[in-house]
């Protein structure tokens, strides 16, 4: 094997540890490596999963030590990781997959879309507007957004950190409200969005199928695949962006890539350098998982084959669940439930996934 592969037997550290590390871990530990984990929380889902776990925030020196010392690996299930971190790693020999770089990218909107187009890439017409700027300053620009959508430039997720705005006056009250740096997006006229994941390393690269994602109030609530559910080209062309940006950002490790299909074409909405909710039934559907994928990408295995076997709809368990709920999925023979171990259901928090595998 090529010198940057990390082999069975090695240990795998993942920065944090929610139900996306938990996932990756039961890859790993079935691919026979040793695991550990770090975050700042010991009680979320893929702590219990660990070999060896590190409870500390990202900024401890103790904890970083610990893991220049035991990892073999670094990787993350969360994108917003702090940059500063994986560079210290990086500064000592640490091999980080993804690297700072791909992070450092995908944690703002703003920053992903300007280094996708860069290449050609079409994404939503979106603008940077600055913490504490006054939009009336630059209205005739802003009324092109109308209607738009107001997202702070870090840090959102499940459709939180942003608002849909329709008057200049809109944009100051919610650029206020947030009190950060916010993208300005237009309204996609939306046929569907669908993601696809991408996966590099030294062996080569592999794009899986473009599934289809379905929201409800900007969380994603369920995601479906089955032959000829989407277009070809479209879906080819999802394929080659990835691939491309894949390149360009020289990854080493997953990233899963959303897009936007509108009656306009295909559009770039945002990546993620990590497994992605909308491909949780890989575990059951695909020949090989994302969670697997994961694992072979940045240990620099060979890349295991994507492609969906079975036609799937997985929807997300949000909030809190009943035991009534849960008891009939489990009498049911067929759905593969997943819970991720939450102690506390909250509102629209992901609680669990159920995967109906479907006949063609
Ligand atoms: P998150 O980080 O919460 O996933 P997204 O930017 O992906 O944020 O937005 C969540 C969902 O909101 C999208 O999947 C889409 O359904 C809707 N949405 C976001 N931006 C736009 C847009 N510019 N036009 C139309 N719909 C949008
Ligand atoms: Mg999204």
């Amino acid at each position: 094997m090529n010198n940057s592969s990390i082999v069975p037997g090695s240990t795998i550290c993942i920065l944090g540890a929610g139900q996306l590390g938990k996932m990756s871990l039961t890859a790993a530990h079935q691919l026979g490596y040793h695991t550990m984990v770090w975050s700042p929380q010991g009680d979320i889902p893929a702590m219990e999963m660990a070999t060896h776990r590190i409870v500390a925030p990202f900024n401890d020196r103790g904890a970083l030590e610990e893991v220049i010392k035991r990892a073999d690996v670094v990787t993350t299930e969360w994108e917003n990781i702090p940059v500063e971190l994986l560079k210290n790693l990086e500064s000592r020999d640490k091999l980080v997959r993804p690297s700072s770089h791909v992070l450092k990218i995908a944690q703002s909107r703003w920053m992903e879309k300007s280094f996708v187009s860069s290449f050609g890439i079409a994404t939503t017409p979106t603008i940077f507007i600055k913490k504490g700027d006054v939009v009336t300053r630059f209205a005739d620009i802003i009324d092109e957004f109308m209607p738009g959508i107001l997202k702070t430039d870090r840090l959102g997720y499940d459709g939180k950190g942003q608002c849909p705005v329709n008057t200049i006056k809109e944009v100051q009250t919610a650029l206020d409200a947030y009190g950060c740096d916010c993208v300005l997006e237009k309204c996609a006229d939306l046929i569907c969005e669908i993601s696809v994941i991408v996966a590099r390393n030294q062996t080569g690269i592999h794009v899986s199928p473009a599934v289809v994602n379905r929201h409800k109030d900007g969380i994603l609530a369920s995601s479906l695949w089955s032959p000829e559910l989407i277009q070809l080209d479209i879906e080819e062309l999802a394929q080659n962006w990835a691939a491309k940006t894949a390149k360009k950002v020289e990854l080493q490790g997953i990233l899963a890539v959303e897009f936007f299909v509108t009656s306009e074409g295909l559009l770039f909405n945002e990546m993620a350098p990590r497994p992605h909710n909308s491909f949780h039934a890989s575990i059951e559907a695909s020949y090989t998982s994302q969670f697997e994928q994961h694992v072979r990408s940045v240990c620099g295995l060979p890349l295991g084959d994507m492609r969906f076997h079975t036609p799937f709809e997985m929807r997300n368990l949000l909030g809190s669940v009943s035991e009534e709920n849960l008891m009939e999925c489990l009498m049911e023979s067929q759905p593969r439930l997943h819970l991720y171990g939450k102690k506390e259901a909250r509102p629209g928090r992901k609680m669990g996934h159920i995967t109906h595998l479907l006949s063609r």
